[in-house]
């Protein structure tokens, strides 16, 4: 007897100590019922989301946070985390994350990434006005060389050819900067119809234009499909790929842009047959300035940023990158587009080229 009792002692001791921890964490921690009733929360809920232990003891979170977007995000079903405004202070931006567990039971978690957030928006605008600035002194150079005739001084000649390749480098990477900055700040798109058969036909000619001549482009335009988005963004993703395989593929080599109905959804993709990457390479390559082989990307034009251009122009579209690639053999890189973004060609039938 005295030993059960020195057992429950000793569980309601440790039960104390864990709730004591869990209370003093500086994250926001709500357990929830089946029904996403509260059970019980720490004292940083009461900070991060405005809900106090005991008085909201059995409230329904959803209804409290119906006009607030964690109430829309409990609504989805808080599958993935998601950065939110915290409810008791529109300027704290929480994480919050929905973890299951026992029986049906949820546990709301949520962290104040105010500084985290601001850092970002500091590194954001920190590119942004660097890449502005370096704009101007950058075009003057580049104006000044192109005015230098190389024939007035042949000694010279090599070194002005070097100059001016360096400057119109430089001038890219700036551009493709600051287009990373604008989408990067982007919140919504312009949703408009982007006719697809013209913008296809419109990225044929421009790989043929970059080819020379060097490889086989085919087109095939199988979906009947227009897109719901941003017809500029659309199109730099789109010819972002169509150069990277161009400019990765060896003379001889065919470089195939598709576009197809996929599920619900569709699909436009570039598959070449060139260099290829190596795997332990696929999963970095959106990140800024990742290069494979840092030669061969400065020897082709490129500036490293090409692919998170993509990468961000699809998020901004809902859309995913599937990249495919073995080294030596060649790559395909694949733009999967949902339902909601998919729409019934206006006009002309589906076509090969
Ligand atoms: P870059 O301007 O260097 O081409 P990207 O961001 O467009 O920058 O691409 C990043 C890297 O991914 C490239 O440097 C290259 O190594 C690799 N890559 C991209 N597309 C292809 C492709 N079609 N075939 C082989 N490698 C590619």
């Amino acid at each position: 007897m005295n030993a059960d009792r020195q057992r429950a002692r000793r569980l309601l001791e440790q039960l104390r100590d864990l709730r004591t921890a869990a209370a003093s964490l500086s994250d926001a921690l709500v357990l929830l019922d089946a029904d996403g009733r509260v059970r019980w929360c720490n004292a940083a809920a009461q900070r991060l989301l405005g809900i106090g232990w005991p008085r909201d003891r059995g409230l329904a979170l959803a209804e409290r946070f119906r006009e607030h977007e964690i109430g829309a995000w409990l609504h989805e079903g808080g599958a993935e985390p998601e950065d939110v405004a915290a409810p008791a202070d529109a300027a704290m931006r929480l994480q919050v994350e929905l973890i299951p567990y026992g029986e049906r039971r949820r546990l709301l978690l949520a962290r104040d990434i105010s500084r985290v957030t601001r850092l970002e928006q500091v590194r954001r605008d920190f590119v942004a006005n660097v890449s502005h600035e370096l704009r101007t002194p950058l075009t003057v150079i580049h104006g000044y060389l192109e005015l230098l005739d190389p024939e007035d001084v042949p000694a010279l000649a090599p070194v002005l050819g070097e100059m001016r390749v360096q400057s119109q480098r430089m001038r890219q990477i700036v551009e493709d900067l600051l287009e990373l900055s604008r989408l990067e700040m982007q919140q919504r798109l312009p949703e408009e119809r982007v006719a697809m058969a013209p913008l296809l036909a419109s990225l044929k000619r421009e790989a043929e234009a970059l080819s020379q001549g060097r490889h086989r482009i085919v087109l095939e335009d199988h979906a009947h499909a227009d897109l719901l988005g941003s017809p500029k963004d659309l199109h730099s993703a789109f010819s972002n790929l169509v150069s990277n395989a161009v400019r990765y593929t060896p003379e001889g080599g065919t470089i195939a842009i598709r576009w197809r109905r996929v599920g619900a959804g569709a699909e436009y993709s570039v598959t070449d047959t060139g260099y290829g990457i190596p795997a332990e390479h696929l999963s970095r390559l959106t990140e800024r300035f990742y290069r494979v082989s840092s030669s061969r990307s400065r020897a082709t034009g490129g500036t490293g940023l090409g692919l998170s251009i993509v990468k961000h122009v699809l998020n901004l579209h809902d859309a995913r990158l599937h990249i495919a690639s073995e080294a030596g053999k060649g790559s395909t890189f694949a733009c999967v587009f949902e339902a909601a973004r998919v729409l019934d060609a206006a006009a002309g039938g589906p076509s090969d080229h």
